[in-house]
């Protein structure tokens, strides 16, 4: 028997749910239920109704899942699938931004450790940024952990003072304006299409700026034949099957995030069939991360 008949054999003996992040391989996302970015995946994890929960991403969004589903087994299939900017602003650094700027509401990004989620006042999501912080009364705004993102959203709401971190995520980090211009004068009816991890100069001169399930719709929407698409290279394997009719153009070198990359489908057979890796959280911790992340979802 193949991987594919166990796969779903063990998916239904488990009435187990997969979720899969848009830059998970084709090979592993043709076996989920649902395909999305992280705010669609946390709202499908806060309501389902399966006993398993199968999170193909990185470690963050399974612990939100299980924060969101307690009552669930939530399993992840490579323990190591980490976001490196999850890891790079820890909890220190935010409880010394919250003693030097006391009046600030704390806002971080879904992409951090659930200890940073549980000293914050509530979670977004690239897709929601601008929309949570914008709906907030404070004026000053601690931004975790992502550099770029805060900066989009400081530049989107000039009224707002946002105080800024270290983070960044290196997939999008290098995607820089420059490489853009030069596409653009090779493809010059193409439409530029960036994730909001990019630098802002960069962000400047897209055509449009949203997260993955965002810029997919963009595409779908769009009357244009050709798109630069600035975000990681699994997104935009996804975007080439999806729309077939349309040219996806990688912008100078494809970009690779290797955690998500080590979800296989091997991996994703021997989490079903081995009830492995479940992911375990802090009640206590998980309790106050939950306050943070249910106030996005109340505000979005
Ligand atoms: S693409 Fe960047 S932000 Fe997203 S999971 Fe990978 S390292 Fe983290």
């Amino acid at each position: 028997m193949n991987f594919q008949d166990q796969i779903e054999i063990l998916k239904k003996q488990l009435n187990a749910k997969i979720l899969a992040h848009n830059y998970i391989d084709l090979e592993v996302q043709q076996y989920a239920d649902m395909i999305g970015d992280s705010l669609f995946l946390s709202r499908q994890a806060a309501k389902a109704e399966n006993p398993v929960l199968v999170f193909c991403g990185v470690k963050f969004m399974a612990e939100t899942a299980a924060v969101l589903a307690a009552d669930k087994t939530v399993l992840i299939p490579e323990k190591t699938a980490y976001c490196t900017m999850a890891q790079m602003v820890g909890v220190d650094e935010v409880k010394t931004l919250k003693n030097k700027y006391p009046q600030a509401a704390v806002v971080c990004y879904v992409n951090s450790s659930l200890e940073v989620k549980a000293v914050s006042d509530v979670v977004c999501t690239s897709a929601n940024a601008v929309e949570i912080v914008s709906k907030l009364e404070q004026h000053q705004i601690i931004f975790v952990p992502d550099q770029n993102l805060g900066a989009y959203v400081q530049y989107k709401l000039p009224q707002k003072e946002i105080i800024l971190p270290s983070g960044f995520c290196y997939v999008h980090h290098e995607i820089s304006d420059e490489d853009l211009i030069r596409l653009k004068e090779k493809y010059p009816e193409a439409e530029i299409i960036a994730h909001p991890e990019c630098p802002l100069d960069t962000l400047k001169i897209a055509d449009k700026v949203g997260s993955t399930s965002q810029m997919a719709k963009f595409v779908e929407q769009s009357d244009r034949s050709q798109f630069i698409i600035c975000t990681e290279q699994g997104m935009l394997n996804k975007m080439s099957v999806d729309f077939p009719r349309k040219s996806i153009i990688v912008p100078l070198v494809p970009r690779y995030c290797y955690g998500m990359k080590k979800i296989t489908v091997e991996s994703l057979y021997n989490s079903l069939n081995l009830l492995r890796y479940k992911v375990d959280v802090d009640p206590e911790l998980a309790g106050r991360a939950r306050k943070a992340i249910n106030r996005m979802l109340e505000l979005s």
